[in-house]
């Protein structure tokens, strides 16, 4: 974890072209085919926008590149709630030094990253 928050780059995503595909990539070759057939061409601003502003579990605050150091940002969704940030961040960072999709994290879980990190770590 310390090496995965030293080595994260935090990237302004709401305007990116980087694409969705990509933050899959360096993932399981199952994983990375599945994202490539998903996103196709969709860009990460694109995906920002997809942002479901009426329904509060449909935000999307921040996406990470899976086996990798990227974490975008939508900038619209932080500061408001400081531990949601803290949460986020170490969710992100998961997703990097794991290459774990959200939908490993609940398996392994059996529920939520989000919900346990805010349960055990907060
Ligand atoms: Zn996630």
């Amino acid at each position: 974890m310390r090496q995965g928050a030293s080595n994260v780059v935090f990237v302004e995503g709401s305007q990116s072209t980087y694409l969705m595909r990509d933050l899959y990539a360096n993932a399981t070759s199952q994983v990375a085919n599945a994202a490539a057939a998903t996103f196709v061409n969709q860009t990460v601003g694109d995906y920002f926008r997809t942002t479901n502003l009426n329904d509060p579990t449909k935000v999307i605050k921040a996406i990470a590149e899976l086996n990798g150091t990227l974490v975008f940002l939508n900038p619209s969704y932080w500061g408001s709630n400081r531990d949601s940030d803290k949460v986020t961040v170490i969710h992100e960072i998961l997703h990097n030094i794991t290459g774990h999709t959200d939908d490993d994290f609940a398996r392994m879980l059996n529920g939520d990253l989000s919900s346990m990190l805010r349960r055990s770590c907060l």
